[in-house]
């Protein structure tokens, strides 16, 4: 990961500013993160080695603009000029851009901007509703090729799903907060983003879960060094592979990290195949299981808005029963939730075999006991 920043310092704007890491980090040094001054970095994309190379190579990844400042602050009006001008002369390099000034970016933009550079990622940060409803309509509005949206310190639930809905949006990404004075964030607020992500096929992460962590009504006072490790523990990430002809095509989750994370939950893991359920298994053979499993999804999952989604899996009666709980497979929110498998729409053939899949694959395990079913 490259970081390229070509001033420091920045002033505090908005909601989301109040514990700025740069602050915190100047003021442990004796330094005012207010003023804001040009770096011996400035012209980094333009620096070259002995060997009269570019410093910056394309195959060192994104460069992430501005880390310690906004790229849209005032201060930096006279400067950022030139800045422009070495992202133009370096095409082969992809710049990430991280702000809470967007709507200074009309009057910021250089002149051949047009409708956007294909080597620039604008990303606008939104850390509550009210900056979310203020900045999104802008952003959305402006001539960029390439839009993310963070919402980091996230300080409240935030609804952004219309701005989803657009298609504009490449990315999202969700965080708590770090440092002494951390504001809490609550993993409901997490969830609910990525559900939305999930509906309207836009890749999500969750960085980190900050210092103070929500998780079912409980707060936990969380690490530095594990705020990250956690959240990718959660295995909360989305990656859509593509968009084809307005079919949503996303990923389905790693086999071997579902089984763990199922293995995990204590509701999930409690599941087990009874002496009767292995009985009728060894009576019927596998083959006509895997048939009925498949009759259950295209009877009681697989259409658009269920029957009595959420209750149309007995909890026992047959074995493909106690595999659909214990796999997550029994109802549309929890194939949502657990598997990316977006509600509201009918499950295609694909979807409806990876099911039958997971199922078989718990039943088959459980049968010689490797999950303990
Ligand atoms: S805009 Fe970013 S860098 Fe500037 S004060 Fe706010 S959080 Fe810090
Ligand atoms: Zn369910």
């Amino acid at each position: 990961m490259v970081i390229w920043n070509p001033w420091h310092g920045c002033k505090k704007i908005s909601p989301g500013c109040a514990n700025c890491y740069v602050y915190r980090r100047d003021e442990s040094i004796g330094k005012d993160a207010s003023i804001v001054s040009k770096t011996g970095d400035f012209n980094l994309p333009l620096k070259k080695n002995r060997q009269g190379n570019f410093k910056l190579q394309s195959d060192d990844g994104t460069i992430f603009t501005c880390m310690t400042s906004d790229f849209f602050l005032d201060e930096a009006d006279e400067w950022r000029r030139d800045c422009w001008d070495m992202i133009k002369q370096r095409q082969d390099l992809d710049f990430y851009i991280i702000t809470k000034r967007i709507d200074r970016f009309s009057e910021c933009a250089p002149p051949d901007w047009n409708d956007g550079w294909n080597n620039v990622t604008i990303c606008c940060t939104c850390e509550n509703q009210d900056r979310a409803d203020y900045r999104l309509p802008i952003f959305l509005d402006l001539p960029i090729k390439h839009r993310e949206i963070i919402s980091e310190p996230m300080l409240e639930e935030i609804d952004i799903k219309k701005y989803l809905e657009t298609g504009l949006i490449e990315h999202v990404t969700c965080g708590g907060e770090s440092g002494a004075g951390a504001r809490p964030c609550d993993f409901k607020w997490i969830k609910k983003v990525r559900i939305d992500c999930i509906r309207c096929g836009v890749p999500f992460t969750f960085k980190q879960t900050g210092a103070v962590f929500i998780k079912d009504g409980k707060t936990y006072h969380i690490d530095r060094k594990n705020q990250m490790p956690q959240a990718r523990k959660s295995c909360y990430d989305y990656i859509p592979c593509a968009n084809i002809a307005d079919k949503i095509i996303y990923k389905l989750p790693d086999r071997k990290i579902l089984f763990e994370r199922l293995g995990h939950s204590n509701f999930r893991s409690r599941f087990r195949l009874s002496q009767k359920d292995k009985d009728y298994i060894s009576d019927k053979g596998i083959e006509t299981i895997k048939s009925h499993a498949k009759d259950f999804i295209a009877d009681r999952l697989a259409p658009e808005n269920p029957k009595n989604d959420g209750e149309q899996t007995p909890m026992k009666g047959h074995p493909v029963f106690i595999a659909q709980h214990a796999t997550a497979c029994c109802c549309r929110s929890c194939l949502e939730k657990w598997h990316n498998i977006p509600a509201g729409k009918p499950l295609t053939k694909a979807e409806q075999d990876y099911i039958t899949d997971v199922i078989m694959e718990w039943i088959n395990n459980g049968i010689s006991n490797i999950n303990g079913g």
